[in-house]
């Protein structure tokens, strides 16, 4: 995204005797030459004054400085400067107190996130020795690691998030806080927790996101059942950036016992919906060993799987990164293109209410009928509704 609007934002902050500047992530990615997705401002502008100088906003964290501004269809958050106070039970902040931009700067989590930047004099504003970190490549905590980590658990996950996806080594005192401190993960809400392990499963580098989990000693917190293999490992160095994370989960997990992972992603709190996809991708994947055998009415149903994309991913996935031939997926991938969605999810050549007009007793009976249809019809023995009711008639014995 262009800083086009970002921009215009500080210009007009500015406009009204305030300082302010781009902030965090989106400084990071411009010093490392990357395009940011989004941009955060930080300002000496109070919430309701931020809220005054611009017609649209929202406010979304107001108790702690943070002001969504809606400027040309795109949030931006408008923070104003701040540091936290006290950290009592190392997740939240108890409150903030507003100060200046160094302050702001020094309450991040790391020296790379903690870059200013003025795009009028279009200057960096380092105060924590980020540009340099940058170009060695390194994440490192913005004051003492450990205290930092104590302050808000969540940073040990996301050293490793940041570590592993821009492939930067963390430095020794902070890899080493990260390690100490990784039993202490359990403060930080559920979440919390699978917003970074589904950010580190989806944003690229999925495998090394994994591996420093594993060595770090959080994996063993957060996903005590999960069995780290050489294969599973290869499997997550095929995650392209971007996917969904269900579909991240479901790599991860595919081969944990399902009961496992249903107690995973509940503990985790992925919706339900997300739950289903996953176990849903689990139960499945054995089938592609059996497609050769497959009837064609089974073959269409299977090709109606929700997100049918993400299950034959899984399999190619699967079976490449064990060195197998991918002669099965290309099979049902050939078998896919075959048919249309109308091939495979055709319109019912007869209803209940049919079956009730030719004079059934509505009952579990239907299900199975209608279910026997539909199979004749996939398999393109039936083709119209006057052969269906003939088949009923014929199979089922009535008037
Ligand atoms: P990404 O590109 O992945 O979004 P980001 O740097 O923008 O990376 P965010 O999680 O969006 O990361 O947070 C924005 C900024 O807020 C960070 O750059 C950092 O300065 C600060 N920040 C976010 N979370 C924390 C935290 N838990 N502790 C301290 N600072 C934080
Ligand atoms: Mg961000």
């Amino acid at each position: 995204m262009r800083p086009d609007s970002a921009i215009a934002i500080v210009g007009e902050l500015r406009r009204h005797g305030h300082e302010a500047y781009l902030v965090g992530g989106c400084v990071r990615d411009m010093v490392m030459g990357i395009e940011p997705a989004d941009y955060d401002i930080a300002t000496s502008a109070l919430p309701e004054q931020i809220t005054k100088i611009f017609p649209r906003t929202e406010s979304i964290g107001a108790q702690f400085g943070v002001v969504l501004v809606i400027y040309k269809g795109r949030a931006f958050e408008v923070a104003t400067f701040r540091s936290d106070e006290a950290y009592v039970d190392g997740r939240r902040p108890t409150g903030v107190v507003f100060t200046d931009a160094k302050q702001d700067v020094l309450r991040r989590d790391f020296t790379i996130n903690g870059l200013l930047y003025d795009p009028f004099e279009e200057r960096v504003i380092d105060y924590v020795n980020g540009q340099a970190d940058i170009q060695a490549k390194l994440v490192r905590a913005i004051g003492d690691p450990r205290a930092r980590f104590e302050e808000d658990k969540l940073r040990i996950l996301r050293a490793v998030r940041f570590g592993a996806r821009l492939g930067y080594t963390i430095e020794p005192a902070t890899w080493e806080a990260v390690r100490a401190m990784a039993p202490k993960i359990h403060q930080v809400s559920s979440e919390r927790i699978r917003e970074e392990l589904s950010r580190i499963l989806t944003e690229g580098q999925a495998a090394r996101g994994i591996e420093m989990l594993e060595e770090s000693g959080l994996r063993k917190e957060i996903l005590p059942e999960l069995q780290l293999t050489d294969h599973l490992e290869r499997c997550l160095e095929m995650l392209r950036p971007g996917i969904e994370p269900d579909f991240g989960m479901a790599v991860l997990l595919h081969y944990t016992p399902i009961a496992q992972t249903q107690s995973i992603v509940e503990r985790l709190k992925f919706s339900r919906a997300e739950m289903h996809h996953i176990v849903a991708l689990l139960e499945n994947l054995p089938k592609f060993h059996q497609v050769r055998q497959m009837s064609t009415s089974s073959f269409k149903r299977f090709f109606r799987l929700v997100r049918f994309d993400d299950h034959l991913e899984l399999a190619r996935i699967h079976a490449a990164a064990a060195g197998e031939d991918v002669e099965d997926y290309n099979y049902v991938l050939r078998k896919r293109q075959e048919w249309t969605d109308e091939d495979i999810a055709p319109k019912p050549l007869i209803s209940g209410e049919d079956l009730i007009a030719i004079g059934f007793m509505p009952g579990p009976v239907f299900k199975e009928i209608l279910t026997r249809v539909e199979d004749q019809q996939l398999e393109g023995r039936l083709t119209d509704s006057a052969g269906a009711l003939d088949f009923v008639r014929r199979h089922y014995g009535k008037s």
